[in-house]
């Protein structure tokens, strides 16, 4: 275990759409100051910047499918590469498939870093066709919002930086998340046996109160970095 100390920490977040992984991950990134690393926003800027890589991802995307591991791997590639990830990362949404497990950790060996923890957030299916469709995201911050679970304060406003733009995701739709999930048990699910069996396996409730749930990652961080 010492041996991490001097490193930055790499937690796994695994869930299927809606598990929360985003919310939590922007969580630790406030009280740890580590870096949330998610391959779905990458992806959704170089579509937005129409990028080689986003225009080959569009569709896939929209289609609720997976992106190929050559196009993810390429743009998580060049984000680890950046200087802030010295802080530690938060991967939300990466690995999605076994090949993509395995070029993770060859990236890291190659730079001599380890995962602390790889935790499945434990969540009902049917619950998160609803959690997804009905969610959006202040345009200026980012923060999340949901149309029946947490709407601003002030109708139209957000509570954290007062912006009055919201986004909403093209695939948060009720289709595109049965695909969505389709793909997350048929690709990513396989990968909670990878890590159990790599013994840095820890699960959490991903149903409960989002501080219980940011709580319980938090303790698992901190057990990993110290
Ligand atoms: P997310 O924001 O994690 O829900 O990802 C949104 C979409 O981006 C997914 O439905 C996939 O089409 C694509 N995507 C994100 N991360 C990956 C990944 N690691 N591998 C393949 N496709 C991905």
């Amino acid at each position: 275990m010492s041996e991490t100390t001097t490193r930055p920490a790499v937690l796994i977040l695994l869930g299927p759409p809606g598990a929360g992984k985003g919310t939590q991950a922007r969580k630790l990134e406030e009280s740890f100051g580590m870096v949330q690393l998610s391959t779905g926003d990458l992806l959704r800027a170089a579509v937005a910047a129409g990028t080689p890589a986003g225009m080959a991802a569009k569709a896939v995307m929209e289609a609720g499918g997976l992106v190929s591991d050559e196009i993810v791997l390429a743009i998580l590639k060049d984000r680890m590469a950046e200087p802030d990830t010295a802080r530690g990362v938060i991967l939300d949404g990466f690995p999605r498939t076994p090949g993509q497990a395995e070029a993770l950790d060859a990236l890291l060996a190659e730079q001599d870093l380890a995962i602390g923890a790889a935790v499945s957030m434990e969540v009902d299916d049917a619950a998160m066709i609803q959690r997804v469709s009905g969610r959006y995201t202040c345009a200026g911050c980012g923060e999340g919002y949901h149309d029946a679970f947490k709407q601003p304060l002030e109708e139209g406003v957000c509570d954290k930086c007062g912006g009055t733009a919201f986004n909403r995701r093209a695939d948060d739709n009720a289709e595109t998340v049965g695909a969505r999930l389709k793909a997350y048990h048929e690709q990513t699910a396989p990968l909670i046996a990878y890590y159990a069996g790599r013994d840095v396996l820890k699960t959490v409730d991903g149903m409960g109160p989002i501080a219980a749930i940011a709580d319980d990652l938090g303790a698992i961080v901190k057990q990993v970095t110290a």
